[in-house]
C-alpha cells in the first residue's frame, strides 16, 4: 500500500498544482490498511478538506495505478504520535519542514524549488527565452526591459519565470523579487480596494527590484487593474526595476487588453516559447527520468515520445504515471507497460479525422486538399502529402490500409514508405522536425 501511495505522489503532485500539493498532499502519512489505503491527516480540519477537495483525484489515481478499485480511508492522526505534533494543520506546513535547504524566498509570491535553469532543457524551441531569462538573471533592469515571454499551455513558462527568480536570489539574497501569478496580483488589488488601502498596496508593489508577473493573459477586460498595473509599470521601469512578464498569447492577440500597456509589453524583449521538436522532447524524457534515478532505454523513450501527448506538461505526465506503474506493478518500463498505463488517457479523447489533418498539413503549406491526395507527381506536394500520410499515423492512429484510401486510393506500402521517409527527415532536418512539432500540437489542442 505504501509502494502505491508513493508512486501516486508524482502523479497527484501533476494533478493539484506544485502550492495545493505541498500544503495538503504532502502531509498525508499512508498506513497500511485491510486491503484499503489508510491515509492519515494531521487534524480534522485537514481531514474535511482533503475529504472535499482531494480525495476523489486520490481514489481515481489510485484505482488506475493498482489496476482495480481501490478504497481509500482518513483518520486523524493520534494527539501523542509525535507525527501529529510535528506536523502543523495549515497549509504553511510545508514551509517548516526543510528549512535548510529551503531557497531564498521572494518578497512576495512563492516559487516552486525544482523549477531552476538546471532542470529546464533547452532547445531551438525555447532556446531565446531561455537565453532572455540567463541575461535578466545576470543584469536586472538593464539589458531587457521589460521581457514578454509566451506561448501554449505547458510548455515552460512558469518553470523559466521561477529558474529566473531562483537565480536573481542566488546572485543577490537580498533583492527585492515579486513572482506572482496575474491572478492574484487582481485578488490582492481588489482586496485592498475594499479594505481602502489602495497606498499600502502601491508601496508594495513598487518598492521592489524585479516584477514577474506570470500569465498576464488574465488582465484582460479588468479595467480597474489594467490602470493600476500600468502605473506600476511606469514606476517602476522608470526606476529602472525589471519587469518579466508571460502570457498564452502575444501582447496584440490579447483581446481586451488596453492599447497603452500592450505598447509597454511590446517596447521590450518579446520571446515565444514553441512546442518541443522530438529531439528536445526525448531529451526531456531522458532528463526527468534521470533525475529520478532511471535510465530510459532507447525504444521505450521513443514510444513515450510518441504517445505522450504534445506539450511538456503533458509528456511529463506521461512519463510519471508510467514510472508509476512501474513501480506499483514492480515490472520493468516495457512497451507492453506503457501501452497499459497510457491506454485510459489515449482513449478519452476521440481521434482527429484524417480529413482535418489533411487540411491542417495542406493550410500549412499553401497546397488544396484536393491537390494532396491527388496522384499528381509535382515535386511541390510530396513532402506535404508525406507529413499528412504521416500524422495521420501519428495522430489519427489511423491504419495504413484506411490512410492509403483516404489519399486517393494509395497502397499501404506507399503510406508506409511514407512515414518512415518523415520518421528519417524529422531526425535529419531541425527544420521540418519543428514544422511538424507545431502541426500536430495545433492538432492535438482542436476541440473534439
Ligand atoms: P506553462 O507555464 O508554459 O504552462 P510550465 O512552466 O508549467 O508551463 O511547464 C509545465 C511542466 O513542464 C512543468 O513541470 C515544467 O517543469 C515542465 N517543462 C516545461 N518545459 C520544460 C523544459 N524545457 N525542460 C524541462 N521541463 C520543462
Ligand atoms: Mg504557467
Amino acid at each position: 500500500m505504501e509502494a502505491l501511495w508513493s508512486a501516486a505522489l508524482p502523479l497527484l503532485r501533476q494533478q493539484v498544482g506544485e502550492r495545493n500539493f505541498s500544503a495538503w498532499i504532502e502531509p498525508i502519512r499512508c498506513v497500511s490498511g485491510n486491503g484499503e489505503v489508510c491515509l492519515e491527516v494531521p487534524s480534522r480540519f485537514f481531514q474535511e478538506w482533503v475529504g472535499r477537495h482531494f480525495l476523489p483525484a486520490i481514489r481515481e489515481t489510485l484505482t488506475q495505478l493498482g489496476g482495480k478499485p481501490c478504497a481509500v480511508r482518513t483518520v486523524v492522526a493520534a494527539a501523542d504520535d509525535p507525527h501529529a505534533r510535528s506536523a502543523p494543520s495549515a497549509p504553511a506546513s510545508a514551509v517548516n519542514r526543510e528549512p535548510a535547504r529551503r531557497p531564498r524566498a521572494p518578497k512576495i509570491g512563492r516559487l516552486v524549488p525544482h523549477y531552476t535553469f538546471e532542470t529546464f532543457v533547452v532547445g531551438d524551441a525555447n532556446e531565446v527565452a531561455f537565453q532572455a531569462a540567463r541575461a535578466v538573471s545576470a543584469d536586472p533592469g538593464r539589458r531587457f526591459n521589460p521581457v514578454f515571454l509566451h506561448g501554449g499551455v505547458g510548455l515552460g513558462k512558469t518553470h523559466l519565470i521561477n529558474a529566473l527568480a531562483h537565480e536573481l536570489l542566488r546572485r543577490r539574497a537580498r533583492l527585492r523579487v515579486v513572482c506572482l501569478a496575474a491572478e492574484s496580483f487582481i485578488n490582492a488589488l481588489i482586496t485592498a480596494l475594499r479594505q481602502d488601502q489602495m497606498n499600502a498596496f502601491r508601496d508594495r508593489f513598487r518598492q521592489v527590484d524585479a516584477l514577474i508577473l506570470d500569465d498576464v493573459q488574465f488582465l484582460a477586460g479588468k479595467e480597474r487593474t489594467q490602470e493600476e498595473f500600468f502605473h506600476t509599470f511606469n514606476a517602476l521601469y522608470g526606476a529602472e526595476k525589471q519587469i518579466v512578464l508571460t502570457s498564452d498569447k502575444p501582447p496584440a492577440a490579447i483581446n481586451g487588453l488596453e492599447q497603452r500597456l500592450r505598447s509597454r509589453f511590446e517596447g521590450g524583449l518579446i520571446a515565444d516559447i514553441h512546442p518541443p521538436t522530438r529531439e528536445m522532447r526525448l531529451a526531456i524524457l531522458h532528463a526527468k527520468a534521470g533525475s529520478r534515478g532511471v535510465t530510459l532505454v532507447p525504444e521505450v523513450a521513443e514510444l513515450l515520445e510518441k504517445y505522450g501527448g504534445p506539450s511538456v506538461r503533458e509528456l511529463e505526465g506521461a512519463l510519471n504515471r508510467v514510472m508509476a506503474t512501474a513501480a506499483v506493478r514492480g515490472a520493468p518500463i516495457s512497451a507492453d507497460l506503457i501501452e497499459t498505463a497510457l491506454r485510459p488517457f489515449r482513449r478519452a479523447r476521440p481521434p482527429v479525422p484524417v480529413e482535418v489533418i489533411q487540411e491542417m498539413v495542406g493550410a500549412r503549406f499553401g497546397v488544396s486538399v484536393g491537390d494532396l491526395v491527388s496522384h499528381s507527381r509535382a515535386r511541390q506536394l510530396a513532402l506535404p502529402r508525406q507529413i499528412a500520410m504521416y500524422l495521420s499515423r501519428r495522430v489519427a492512429e489511423a491504419s495504413f490500409l484506411t490512410i492509403g484510401e483516404k489519399f486517393g486510393g494509395r497502397d499501404h506500402s506507399t503510406v508506409m514508405y511514407a512515414v518512415r521517409t518523415v520518421e528519417t527527415k524529422r531526425v535529419a532536418d531541425q527544420e521540418i522536425d519543428q514544422i511538424i512539432a507545431a502541426i500536430e500540437c495545433q492538432l492535438r489542442d482542436l476541440p473534439r
